[in-house]
């Protein structure tokens, strides 16, 4: 496709490039403009929708890209704003009803919860909880059981074929497909010469290990990550600050060791 593209950044959201309680970016600009003048690619991982992602795509001037929507289980084209399909979604749903409804209960999806109810739990605007809940391809939600509970919840969604992901606050239901495995098809298109990926949570650890360098985010609402494959090497690194800080940070650090400013 691009056989000129230096570099390619595959970056989560919540808690990485955007900020995990108010949602904001701009303390991630400087990098964001550096990269730009490199022309490096910007793909936004996350597992916020197409429609979500679409809109803060356009807000960052990344439209030219792809992005990874729904945890890696759908792909946003470039210069789309959405994508159309929820007959996979209605088919998660369908399985879901399945579970006895013992186990079934612990579970609090955004299917089962009023737009009003997300924006309360996730402190997005109805509008913006609106297009959280515009969803094509998996199924978030809380686990309001115990760990016991959502281990035999794990096993029997699995057992049909399911994928569990636990992100930054939800767990994520999809029939497969994960950042890694977008991120590598994402490289197979466009054959950057470096990569890197920023995440902060567990559903970011197989891109962060899958990228020539990998940035652990600090997130310090969470427990931090385990040691990485390849972090006593150097391939993955670890930020002080949190959020876009720390990904600001890590980027600048990362483009000068690259030697691409
Ligand atoms: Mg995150």
């Amino acid at each position: 496709m691009n056989s000129e593209i230096e570099l390619m950044v595959f970056t989560d959201l919540d808690g990485s490039l955007i900020d995990h309680n108010t949602y904001e970016w701009a303390p991630a600009r400087q990098a964001l403009t550096s990269l730009d003048n490199i022309s490096a690619g910007v793909v936004l991982s996350s597992s916020k929708t197409a429609a979500e992602i679409g809109r803060l795509r356009a807000e960052l001037g990344l439209e030219k890209w792809p992005a990874i929507v729904e945890n890696g289980a759908g792909i946003l084209p470039p210069f789309v704003a959405d994508v159309a399909t929820q007959s996979a979604y209605q088919d998660l749903l369908v399985t879901l009803a399945q579970v006895p409804p013992g186990l079934r209960r612990h579970f609090r999806g955004f299917a089962d919860i009023t737009t009003t109810e997300l924006a309360d739990i996730t402190g997005l605007s109805p509008a913006a909880a609106a297009r959280a809940q515009n969803r094509c391809f998996s199924e978030p939600g809380q686990w309001l059981g115990t760990d016991a509970q959502q281990a035999e919840f794990v096993t029997l969604l699995t057992s049909w074929g399911i994928q569990v992901q636990q992100g930054g606050r939800f767990l994520t239901l999809s029939f497969g497909g994960n950042k890694a495995d977008q991120m590598r098809s994402i490289i197979k298109a466009y054959h950057p010469k470096h990569t890197i990926a920023l995440g902060d949570a567990p559903n970011d650890v197989q891109m962060l290990e899958a990228a020539e360098f990998g940035v652990v985010v600090a997130n310090p609402h969470r427990l931090p990550l385990p040691p990485l494959k390849g972090e006593p090497e150097g391939h993955v690194l670890r930020t002080q600050a949190a959020g876009p800080e720390g990904w600001n940070a890590a980027v600048l650090y990362l483009l000068n060791r690259l030697e691409l400013q």
